[in-house]
């Protein structure tokens, strides 16, 4: 179908609604982003401090798909490093690999602990082939995959601090995408069985702009910009208009004064809760109701800045001690060397929390000074006198918090949002998904492609329930593009 062109309001300018308008400028569409944040990037944003440089916790690139990794290295070409990943578990004083190895799980707990896990785990595994149970939640699906033992030591108290709720109450979705069971099984049969497939893991690499992860959305704003689009900073949409059938206009604030923009195509990565609250008229009173079941998680993280060369050899450690109330670290200089002025070093913890809670509610000061004697007392990774700089970056909405039951919630706000013919919603908080950069760029493409008048099923994106840092390969197959090599897009793969 020939594309038509127009007008396209796209709301939020992080990585899904930026290539939503790079791939539209590009088409000849007049496009106009609106960022409530000073910055692009949204969650995947890199903010500089003081000559340090930090994104909000590790960003790394990975996909499945050959094409958004040639879309990657379209955008930033030669910004683009390739970094090993090493990732740590810290728990009970200890330290241990992450994705878990069972070997080196086993040296680690204990000859008695061992044996329990190891029983555990071979029961679990035995059960889930003669009586399959059923997976509902987070608790079933760890358990399953490795046993009440290992997922009390390495599972449950982590997920309890990251979700902030109990891993009975929340959906088993999110475990086969994230988490690698142990068993050896594939690898077996991968070593006994000719294939013409093998597994690749996409764990040990990855792609990382040499500036910050916000690299991506900044280049994205630069390109958007040269094609003749506009992307509006500090403009929060406070008010979607709408005739029952579809979007008439935006309402935009810069905090003092307010205007209407008009379009012919509106596409939404702001929060799905967040649109369904701020349409005019109010949504019905089902995607009212569906979104008071739909909650995010919000993180906060303190950037900790040292007067040292190096702290850790991790890419990430995650911390699972309850005593300790940030769940995850990172130094960015072990991402990339530019993160950081020369001789120095940074730490970014991850303190996951509800906005209102305890943790949101105190001061900026004191949440630097709980990260400081963190690190100090409780990881002895720093000494006070090393520290040169901290502060607090919040960020509402960061993870969309699978509870028991939410997928019901989120289908009857999409089929309410449905119903408006000239709107989109991409994203990882625009459609409710748990969703990393890639497949929030591959909803921003698939949605620029709709408003093309193409058919698209942005539901497909990340559907499936299998685990993301492997894929299977055909042997004979050439590999992705990686930097530091040729890595033109093939004909047909080029995207935006
Ligand atoms: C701690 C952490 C670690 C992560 N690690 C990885 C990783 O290693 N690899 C990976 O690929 N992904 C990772 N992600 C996920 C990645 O950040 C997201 O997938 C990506 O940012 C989603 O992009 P988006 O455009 O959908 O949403 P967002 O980045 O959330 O962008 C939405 C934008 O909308 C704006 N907005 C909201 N309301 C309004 C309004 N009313 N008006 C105007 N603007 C508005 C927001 O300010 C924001 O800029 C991580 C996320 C977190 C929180």
């Amino acid at each position: 179908m020939q594309p038509r062109s127009g007008k396209a309001i796209i709301l939020g300018g992080g990585p899904a609604g930026l290539t939503t308008g790079l791939a539209l400028s590009r088409a000849g569409w007049v496009v106009e982003v609106f960022e409530k944040a000073p910055t692009v990037g949204g969650l995947a944003r890199t903010e500089v401090r003081d000559g340090f440089r930090f994104d909000i916790g590790g960003h790394r690139w990975f996909t499945k798909k050959d094409e958004l990794n040639y879309f990657l290295v379209e955008l930033l070409g030669d910004e683009l490093l390739m970094v090993d990943r090493t990732s740590r578990i810290f728990f009970d004083g200890k330290y241990v690999d992450y994705p878990l190895r069972l070997g080196n799980v086993l040296t680690r707990i204990g000859p008695a602990t061992s044996v329990r896990a190891a029983g555990d785990f071979l029961i679990s595994i035995a059960s889930q082939k003669i009586n399959p149970k059923e997976i509902a939640s987070m608790e079933d699906a760890y358990v399953a995959q490795f046993g009440q033992t290992l997922y009390e030591l390495f599972f449950r108290r982590y997920s309890e601090k990251v979700w902030g709720r109990q891993c009975s109450e929340l959906s088993g979705d999110w475990v086969a995408q994230r988490s690698r069971g142990l068993s050896l099984f594939t690898a077996v049969r991968d070593a006994i069985k000719p294939s013409d497939s093998k597994v690749e893991s996409l764990v040990e690499r990855f792609m990382y702009p040499r500036l910050g992860y916000g690299r991506i959305s900044e280049r994205m704003a630069e390109n958007i910009a040269a094609a003749g689009g506009k992307v509006h900073l500090g403009q929060q949409a406070v008010r979607v208009q709408h005739d029952g059938s579809e979007i008439t206009g935006v309402t935009v604030s810069d905090g003092s004064k307010e205007h209407i923009v008009n379009g012919d195509a509106f596409v939404s990565s702001i929060p799905m809760t967040e649109l369904i609250q701020i349409l005019d008229p109010s949504a019905d009173r089902s995607a009212l109701s569906a979104i008071q079941t739909l909650t995010y998680r919000d993180l906060i993280t303190v950037n900790v800045m040292l007067n040292r060369q190096q702290v850790t050899t991790d890419t990430w450690t995650y911390v699972h001690d309850p005593t300790v109330h940030f769940a995850r670290l990172h130094e960015p200089r072990n991402w990339s060397r530019d993160m950081v002025p020369e001789g120095k070093t940074s730490l970014v913890l991850e303190y996951f929390c509800d906005v209102g809670d305890g943790l949101w509610q105190r001061s900026d000061a004191d949440l630097c000074a709980l990260a400081v004697k963190e690190l100090v007392e409780k990881l002895h990774y720093i000494t006070p006198n090393e520290v040169i700089g901290a502060y607090a970056s919040r960020n509402r909405d960061a993870y969309p918090r699978y509870n028991l039951g939410y997928q019901g919630a989120v289908e009857t706000v999409k089929n309410y949002l449905r119903s408006f013919r000239n709107l989109s919603i991409v994203g990882r908080g625009g459609t409710f998904r748990y969703f990393n950069t890639d497949h929030a760029v591959e909803t921003g493409l698939l949605a620029a492609r709709g408003v093309l008048g193409e058919s698209v099923n942005l539901d497909d994106v990340n559907s499936k329930q299998e685990y993301l840092e492997e894929r299977r390969v055909s042997s004979r197959r050439a590999s992705p593009p990686s930097v530091g090599q040729e890595a033109t897009p093939r004909e047909g793969t080029k995207i935006c």
